[in-house]
């Protein structure tokens, strides 16, 4: 068996008989392997809640069954496919392929990069060294910043550039190198680490304040840098503080650091930020209107990766309620999905519990949704409205916008039919039993 895309369409065939139908619709349909690479297999999902249910419930039973098919153990990571990316043609996907392989997330390119006041320096800077390598004043590149501000994407646009340009890269976090290191010295395999690292056309240590401090690991960063920089390999390093601040740090490593280029990235201002949700709703291809995007950006939110996954969420709930991103509906979204973890004990996402309604009944969440009357969908519609309506936090109206747009008194209807047919039917009260356990933090 050769690429991803293959060893996980098998994959899929036996998940298919594993797990129930609507499971396997809701979470499963829309999976696609993107990438293996011996160790880890990437799989691609169509967005961030399967993302996080599959994360949760799915990784070892997914995990066993890829290990059945290549008889090794394989780590599985999730990635979002995004919505660009799929009509973007074979050529397109088969550079993702070698990129992904390289450790690269295929949206941090340059082109993705918005360029703004606090980072136009370390941009200019690492399109340099992306385009003309090894040149002395850039070399090293050293860029630093707070967490998430942009140093991996950064980082990982250049490495894209360096293979386009036939260049090996290699790309490392501090953490990785010093795992490496530690090992060779551990299995006696130091010859083939030395081999490895002298062996990359330009060598890109992420967060390298980890290494501040390990002596031994230092030690040999300091022997892979003079090794790398004699030969006119370029490098590039990031780090959340200026070389001058890592307490920990050797001095003749300081110094080295300080060759190069140091540059720094600063929090965005109000219109990088607007930037760059302007540009990430398009790669997206959602349409969120500006007084949304306006709102978000006048958060102070200075972390752009917080940022991000605020807006991922709003478009991922509104995808999942087939509904327009409103005002509303994105602090809405917010309340609800962003506290997923902090939510009172008891009570759960409306996405959630339509989804464990849906599975108890047989159907899917877009039966529930949609417009369908037949009893079967009726009932299961009306016991998401009970439950809904059950677990606090939301008004009648609230229930009826989530379940595809019905109204208050619809709503307030169901719950009382449902709360009498419990009363009646042994069947229905089970139903509703089984759901409540499946969503009980110990279930
Ligand atoms: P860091 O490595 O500094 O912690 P990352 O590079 O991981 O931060 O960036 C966090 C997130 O923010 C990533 O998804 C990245 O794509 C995004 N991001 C950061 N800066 C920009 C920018 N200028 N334009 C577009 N996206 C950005
Ligand atoms: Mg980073």
């Amino acid at each position: 068996m050769s690429s991803a895309k293959e060893i996980w369409e098998t994959a899929l065939g036996e998940l298919e008989l594993q797990v129930s139908r609507p499971n396997y619709q809701t979470w499963f349909k829309g999976t696609q392997g993107i990438a293996y690479d011996g160790d880890q297999f990437l799989l691609g999902v169509p967005n961030a809640f399967v993302a996080e249910y599959l994360e949760k419930n799915q990784r070892s039973l997914i995990e066993k069954t890829l290990i059945g098919l290549i008889h090794r153990n394989v780590n599985v990571r999730f990635q979002i496919l995004w919505a660009q990316e799929g009509g973007a043609g074979r050529a397109c996907e088969v550079k993702r392929n070698v990129s992904a392989l390289y450790g690269f997330n295929p949206r941090y390119t340059f082109d993705n990069f918005v360029v703004g006041a606090g980072n136009r320096m370390a941009y200019a800077a690492a399109r340099s060294a992306a385009e003309r390598p090894s040149e002395q004043s850039y070399n090293p590149l050293f860029i630093y910043a707070s967490p998430g501000l942009g140093k991996t994407h950064l980082l990982q646009a250049i490495g894209h550039k360096a293979l386009e340009n036939n260049l090996k890269p290699l790309y490392v976090s501090g953490e990785q190198f010093t795992n490496d290191f530690v090992a060779a010295l551990r299995e006696r395999r130091t010859d083939e680490f030395r081999a490895k690292y002298r062996s990359a056309d330009m060598l890109m240590v992420d967060d390298v304040h980890f290494i501040g401090g390990k002596e031994q690991t230092e030690e040999s960063f300091f022997h892979t840098f003079n090794d790398l920089h004699n030969a006119g390999r370029q490098i590039v390093i990031t780090s959340d503080c200026p070389p001058r601040s890592m307490p920990l740090l050797q001095e003749r490593l300081r110094s080295r650091f300080e060759w190069g280029l140091t540059v720094d990235i600063q929090p965005p201002d109000y219109e990088t930020r607007l930037a760059i949700l302007q540009s990430k709703a398009e790669q997206v291809q959602a349409s969120i209107t500006p007084d949304v995007l306006d709102l978000m950006a006048h958060d102070i939110q200075q972390n752009i990766r917080e940022l991000e996954g605020k807006l991922n969420r709003i478009i991922a709930y509104a995808r999942l309620l087939r509904a327009q991103i409103t005002l509303e509906l994105a602090a809405r979204a917010l309340k609800d999905v962003a506290g997923l973890k902090e939510l009172p004990a008891g009570q759960c996402t409306p996405n959630l519990l339509i989804g464990a309604v849906a599975e108890t009944f047989a159907l899917t969440a877009d039966d529930l949704l949609g417009r369908k009357r037949d009893k079967e969908v009726a009932q299961a519609r009306q016991v998401a409205m009970y439950l809904l309506r059950q677990q606090g936090g939301c008004s009648l109206s609230d229930i009826g916008a989530v379940l595809g747009g019905r109204n208050a008194s619809t709503v307030s209807y169901a719950c009382e039919k449902v709360e009498q047919d419990i009363a009646n039917s042994h069947l229905l009260r089970r139903r509703v039993e089984d759901i409540q356990k499946k969503l009980s933090p110990q279930g």
